[in-house]
C-alpha cells in the first residue's frame, strides 16, 4: 500500500452518526459524541497501525491489543449505563449495517 488512506468517507459518517446520537447540543460531553470521537481516533490508529512497514510489526501487534483493550473498556463503561449500552448498540448495528452474510 503506497497511497495514503483517504479517512474522509468514515469522517463524514462518523459526523452523520454523531448528530443523531448527540444529545449535548454538539458540547461533546454526550455519549454519542464521545463514542463517536473515540472511534475516529480508533480508525485513525488502524489506519496508522495497518500502514507502517512490516519492521514495526511487533509495535503494530501490541497496538492492536490496546486498541482491543480500548474498546472493551468502552464498551464496559457504556454497559453499566442502560442508555448508553442502547446507543453503542445502535452504534455496532450502524457499523454492522445490514445483514450481508452470505447463504452458502
Ligand atoms: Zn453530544
Amino acid at each position: 500500500m503506497s497511497q495514503p488512506v483517504d479517512l474522509s468517507p468514515l469522517q463524514r459518517e462518523l459526523d452523520n452518526l454523531r448528530l443523531q446520537l448527540c444529545h449535548c447540543n454538539n458540547a461533546g460531553t454526550c455519549l454519542g459524541c464521545q463514542g463517536v470521537d473515540m472511534l475516529r481516533q480508533q480508525a485513525a490508529m488502524v489506519v496508522s497501525a495497518a500502514t507502517q512497514p512490516v519492521l514495526l510489526q511487533v509495535a503494530q501487534e501490541s497496538q492492536a491489543k490496546e486498541l482491543v483493550k480500548q474498546v472493551q473498556e468502552m464498551q464496559e463503561r457504556l454497559l453499566r449505563d442502560p442508555e448508553a449500552a442502547k446507543a453503542l448498540e445502535e452504534l455496532l448495528k450502524y457499523f454492522q449495517g445490514p445483514t450481508e452474510e452470505t447463504n452458502h
